[in-house]
């Protein structure tokens, strides 16, 4: 020992991609296997719209077109949902920043609590590929665990493998006509983030293409490398 404190800092990692690339897949299982809080700004929104807060009201229009809520919104809900108790072992932002403003906003949040992001991990994917695997996705109304159509059915029909609930869910704006709104905005907004922190020197690529768990165990060294 030679008296040295060691501190370390909550790990901050970014999911960037277009809708449908598996960035909430991959971030539910980083969640367990890493000790990470998912923050998912879509999930943050779609609460304050069936709760029907003030900035819910404000989101709902915008959502169902498959436009890009305010940042000023956003800013404010990811800011209050990064001020709680169970962030302080670490976050996956899933879904923000989706804007230069959001992650300017995002660098001043985490400098004034002496955090930094560890990675920015973009998951590489075919557009042609999105709109498939955004039509045919539904969730678990019990516990959130994803499933798909074509390529992950509960093994069980009707049953969720992870909790048992047979009751599921599809989002109202994983409509086709919404999703080609979706990507244009991803592109025109969010896409530019991947120089924005490529010039931050904290950008990662992965090959989001294969199987579910091929990307997790691609993913996965990145993360650790990240957070080491
Ligand atoms: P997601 O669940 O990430 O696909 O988000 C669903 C919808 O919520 C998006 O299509 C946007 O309308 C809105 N949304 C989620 N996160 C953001 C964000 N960071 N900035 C602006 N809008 C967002």
């Amino acid at each position: 020992m030679d008296g040295t404190t060691t501190t370390t800092t909550p790990a901050v990692l970014i999911l960037l991609g277009p809708p449908g690339a598996g960035k909430g897949t991959q971030a539910r299982k980083l969640e367990e296997d890493f000790g990470l809080v998912q923050l998912s700004t879509g999930d943050l929104l779609r609460a304050a719209v069936a709760q029907g807060t003030e900035a819910g009201k404000a989101a709902k229009a915008v959502m169902e077109a498959g436009g890009l809520v305010s940042d000023e919104i956003v800013i404010a809900i990811l800011r209050d949902r990064l001020a709680a108790p169970d962030c302080a072992g670490g976050v996956i932002l899933d879904g923000f920043p989706r804007t230069t403003v959001q992650a300017q906003a995002l660098d001043q949040l985490l400098a004034e609590s002496g955090q930094s992001i560890n990675a920015a991990i973009s998951f590489e994917v075919d557009d042609a590929a999105m709109v498939d695997r955004i039509s045919g996705r539904y969730t678990c109304a019990g516990c959130g665990e994803g499933y798909h159509d074509s390529f992950k059915q509960p093994a069980v029909a009707g049953t969720c493998d992870k909790c048992g609930a047979t009751e599921f869910k599809r989002r109202s704006d994983d409509k086709a006509e919404t999703v080609a709104a979706r990507l244009e905005a991803y592109h025109a907004d969010t896409a530019p983030l991947i120089g924005y922190y490529d010039a931050a020197g904290v950008l990662q690529k992965i090959d989001a293409m294969g199987r579910i768990d091929t990307i997790f165990a691609d993913l996965s060294r990145t993360v650790s490398a990240a957070i080491a």
